[in-house]
């Protein structure tokens, strides 16, 4: 590479942008990465979730989608993008998952399933990915376990991207360790040894175009200096699923009508149950252990270790009330439901940031009362004395199973829960032409010749569970064709 040209500049470096700049650079090819976060140093690792918010999220962690309701929407800003701050939940696509995801006519043929599974034998090899063995279980995962078992419930220790994990729960600040197999540790280093170019600090705001064509990137780095970076062979963009359909609007890449359109996501809540034994929910991995039983009706049970500071916005109460029932946390074990929601909603800029509009519809909130009762289910089934469904209007603890029947009456206005989603696909979505998507079964842009997308927002459906192993195969896929 010379100057500021490369073969292929690859805009991102989280799951889907690492991935292509391997395989790019594997194939012997010039590879810029440019990446709008910091590099992660030892320094910003484990330093808890204000830290981890302040150095590694996106806005702070402060972004929201705006509809009925206000829901956050977490995702990393660094090298190596959301992997670094993730729960390190591997899933090997189901057929199910695919067939409602990619069963279209079209992307069956070019995204076959057989294909993605092949990436996954090898992703699966190249991060170490196993199921956490019982000593990473943790109590917050033992009583899952146990209370799963007690009901006859499918499910299973989460298979995860780590290497001799301490079971610190601390993923989602960045492990402290360096043992998740994140792409900071992994494929962006793999790619450097191949001579990528890794250039964390520089902001793309527009792709530029010659003739139809992608030619290069154009943006500011963290120091306020501008920079244009020529690409050779085309440009890349994997800046996820909120910031690639900015920066094809920014840079007027159509088609407009479906350019941040038909965003999907998995939005999630939590319940906390407290026992009469102490779970310690600090020890063991940060999610250890999932239900599997009721992904056909839409929605998956996940143990999440939360940190204290944000372990206190699932508990009830103000003042000392708050401060009593804070006492236990000690004895809390907290899991959350992820909902494969139904509702559209639309992405666009609004300067540098997003505009994200999002509400879920009528039927995704009665599937999340029917996660959050089977929450409390599963936290009595495991010996809970008190849970917290955590819902505005309706209980604020429960403390038997025969009150579970109250949540019945749980109000299905956005408004009275407390969402949070993670999981975003879909606005820069595949189709065959540009009346059905922003890009070809290829990832190919159909409005720019040498540009193409291969992030979660090319995914034409709700996938339905965890999608890091997913995005991470298709972009592999998609990259080698490209390569
Ligand atoms: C807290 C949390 C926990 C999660 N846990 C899991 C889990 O356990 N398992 C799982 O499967 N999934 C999990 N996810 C989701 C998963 O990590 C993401 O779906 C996945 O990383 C998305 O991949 P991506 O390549 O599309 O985007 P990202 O990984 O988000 O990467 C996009 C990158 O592009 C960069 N970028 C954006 N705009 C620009 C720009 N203008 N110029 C330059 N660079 C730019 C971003 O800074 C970012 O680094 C979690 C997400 C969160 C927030
Ligand atoms: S649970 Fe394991 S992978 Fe996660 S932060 Fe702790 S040591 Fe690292």
């Amino acid at each position: 590479m010379s100057g500021d040209i490369a073969d292929f500049v690859v805009v991102g470096s989280g799951a889907a942008g690492a991935t292509a700049a391997l395989v790019l650079a594997e194939a012997g090819h010039e590879v810029a990465v440019v990446e709008e976060g910091p590099a992660v140093g030892d320094r910003d690792r484990g330093l808890g979730s204000s830290e981890a918010f302040l150095r590694l999220f996106r806005d702070q962690g402060t972004q929201v989608a705006m509809g009925r309701s206000v829901i956050p929407i977490l995702q990393g800003r660094c090298l190596g993008g959301t992997t670094v701050v993730n729960g390190a939940i591997v899933w090997r696509l189901p057929e199910d998952a695919y067939e409602r995801c990619f069963g279209v006519a079209g992307a069956r043929e070019h995204v076959p399933y057989r294909a993605l599974l092949e990436k996954m034998d090898r992703i699966e090899r190249d991060l170490s990915i196993a199921p956490a063995p019982d000593r990473l279980l943790g109590g917050n995962g033992t009583l899952m376990k146990v209370g799963a078992e007690r009901l006859g419930w499918a499910a299973h220790a989460i298979r995860r991207n780590v290497v001799d994990c301490r079971g610190s729960g601390r993923c989602l600040e960045a492990c402290p360790t360096r043992r998740k197999r994140s792409m900071e540790t992994t494929y962006l280093p793999r790619a450097a040894s191949l001579g990528a170019r890794l250039l964390p600090g520089h902001e793309v705001h527009q792709i530029e175009t010659s003739a139809g064509a992608a030619v290069a990137v154009s943006g500011r780095t963290s120091t306020g200096a501008p920079f244009r970076i020529a690409a050779r062979r085309g440009v890349v963009l994997a800046a996820s699923a909120i910031q690639s359909p900015c920066i094809l609007a920014r840079s007027g890449i159509g088609p407009r009508e479906h350019v941040g359109a038909h965003f999907h996501a998995h939005p999630g809540t939590a319940v906390s149950g407290i026992y009469r034994d102490p779970v310690r929910i600090w020890e063991g991995a940060t999610q250890s252990y999932e239900v599997d039983e009721f992904r056909p009706q839409g929605f998956k049970i996940e143990v999440v270790g939360l940190p204290v500071e944000l372990a206190g916005v699932r508990m009830p109460g103000r003042g000392e009330d708050f401060q009593r029932a804070m006492r236990d946390y000690g004895h809390m074990a907290v899991w959350g439901v992820q909902v494969r929601a139904e509702a559209q909603g639309t992405v666009s800029p609004l300067g540098r940031r997003a505009h994200i509009r999002y509400t879920p519809t009528r039927a995704d909130m009665v599937t999340f009362r029917e996660g959050v009762k089977r929450l409390c289910e599963l936290h009595f089934a495991a010996g809970a004395v008190r849970v917290y469904p955590g819902v505005h209007g309706g209980p604020d603890a429960l403390t038997s199973p025969d009150e579970i029947e109250r949540l019945d009456k749980l109000p299905l206005d956005p408004r009275d829960w407390s969402l949070i989603a993670s999981h975003l696909f879909g606005t820069c979505r595949m189709g065959a032409s540009d009346r059905d998507g922003v890009v070809g079964w290829d990832g190919a842009a159909h409005h720019a010749r040498r540009l193409w997308v291969l992030d979660a927002s090319v995914f034409p459906g709700n996938l339905g569970v965890n999608p890091q192993h997913t995005i991470m195969a298709l972009a592999m896929h998609l990259a080698e064709r490209i390569a």
